[in-house]
């Protein structure tokens, strides 16, 4: 069943398009991986799909059943918030927040959520520990659980290897496909390109090869063909 439909979708800011006529399905149980050159229009991809930004043309749909608050964001760290001073507690229960609505504090089961979703991220021992003072590959866990706090159907990754050592990398990939395989729907930006034909079930090039299909289409696609082996699966940007 497709849960996000794009077509003809033109993404850009103040009339300037940053990338045109774009067409993909994500379907319930995908992992599409974005990957493009710096400044291909990833991010802003994932910032129209999460409706801080309206596409310049194009029509974009969201399917079965998924209602506005079922989209969890990992967004991509910048080193302010690498810093942020609050605990682990603190930023994963702040991930119920739209439940709230007016609610100025948290339930039981907002509580019971953020738990559930600390557990799954294997970092109950680090509840009470300063945020800034953890490891890059822990903060991302953390980040992790909060997005899952907010929605359990689709994840919107920004690069949540960005930064980490290849150890710390390759745990989350790992985390990021075992929630996938549980049914959690996955969108996710990768610069690695060869990491990201690993794991995902489909993949979007943007830039000047512009593709859209399986990731065996694209192993056998001239684009797909051309990043994964001449730059040794990084992409050119
Ligand atoms: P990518 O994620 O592929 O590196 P981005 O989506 O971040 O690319 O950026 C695409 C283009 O949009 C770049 O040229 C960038 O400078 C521009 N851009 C990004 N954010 C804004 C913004 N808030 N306002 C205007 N232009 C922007």
């Amino acid at each position: 069943m497709a849960i996000v439909t794009c077509q003809n979708v033109t993404i850009g800011y103040d009339g300037h398009a940053v990338a045109e006529k774009l067409s993909f399905t994500v379907s319930d149980g995908d992992y599409l991986c974005i990957v493009g050159e710096n400044g291909s229009g990833k991010s802003t991809l994932i910032k129209t799909l999460l409706r801080l930004q309206k596409p310049l043309d194009g029509k974009i749909e969201f399917g079965g059943g998924l209602g506005q608050n079922e989209i969890g964001y990992l967004p991509q760290q910048t080193e302010v918030q690498k810093d942020f001073p609050a605990t682990v507690w603190e930023i994963v229960l702040s991930g119920c927040q739209s439940m709230c609505g007016i609610r100025p504090f948290y339930s039981r089961s907002e509580k019971d959520t953020a738990k559930k979703n600390i557990e799954r991220m294997g970092i109950s021992d680090l509840v009470k520990r300063c945020y800034r003072e953890l490891s890059g590959g822990q903060q991302q866990r953390v980040l992790l659980a909060r997005a899952l706090c907010a929605a359990n159907k689709l994840l919107l990754l920004d690069e949540p290897v960005s930064g980490l050592d290849p150890k710390a990398a390759a745990d989350m990939y790992s985390l990021i496909k075992e929630l996938n395989a549980e049914g959690i729907t996955v969108i996710m930006i990768s610069h690695d390109i060869a990491e990201a034909v690993k794991y995902a079930t489909h993949i979007l090039h943007l830039g000047k090869n512009q593709f859209f299909g399986t990731k065996e289409e694209y192993v056998n696609n001239g684009t797909g063909k051309y990043f994964i082996t001449e730059n040794g699966g990084e992409d050119c940007a």
